[in-house]
């Protein structure tokens, strides 16, 4: 059965797959254009994504969209999820059993978008996507090529909340993912 947007929403928003959906709040679905070539994958909603079902609001979102706006980029062009559709209590890491049981729909997002470039927020979500042995600080702005994809990581938003130096080194990540959607644009039909 060929999967909609809308059919992954209305799953997502009913899902008991897994303990966080007696904790969450609301379900956070993936926000953005749909026919986006940059797609944007964190870990997990948190307390505020929790409450307003939307990804990335609050002082981590205030923080992306600084990044994107210094880079030259908008939330309208770009896709944004998680992993994880519910936020886990505490702002904890996702447990394996909650990663497996809600990777299905990533699946889906990732498979009706067809991105030209993946972009892993934070360690959890690059250990998830790229490699399980991806070291943030080491590895974050190398790239991996994957069928017509390229992948990428770099901190997470909250992480600049912690450790404000870390904005220009998000910035400097970003500004190259922006280089490379607009090579990608040019070698390709997209
Ligand atoms: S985290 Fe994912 S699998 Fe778990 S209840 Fe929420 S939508 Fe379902």
């Amino acid at each position: 059965m060929q999967y909609t947007w809308n059919d992954i929403e209305r799953h997502v928003a009913a899902c008991t797959h897994c303990p966080l959906s007696r904790t969450r709040q609301r379900p956070v679905m993936g926000r953005g254009d749909h026919q986006a070539a940059l797609m944007l994958i964190a870990e997990a909603p948190g307390g505020q994504e929790d409450q307003q079902g939307i990804p990335f609001v609050g002082r981590s979102g205030e923080i992306l969209d600084d990044l994107l706006r210094d880079c030259g980029l908008s939330r309208e062009e770009i896709y944004i999820t998680n992993i994880l559709k519910c936020h886990p209590p505490g702002n904890r890491d996702p447990k394996e059993e909650e990663k497996e049981a809600c990777f299905p729909y990533l699946k889906y997002e990732t498979y009706l978008l067809k991105p030209k470039i993946i972009v892993c927020l934070g360690r959890v979500a690059a250990q998830r996507i790229i490699s399980s042995d991806f070291k943030i600080t080491r590895q974050h702005g190398t790239w991996t090529y994957r069928k017509n994809c390229a992948l990428t990581a770099t901190y997470h938003p909250s992480a600049i909340l912690r450790d404000i130096s870390k904005y220009e080194i998000v910035k400097e990540d970003f500004c190259e993912i922006v280089k490379k959607r607009t090579e990608l644009y040019t070698h390709s039909s997209i």
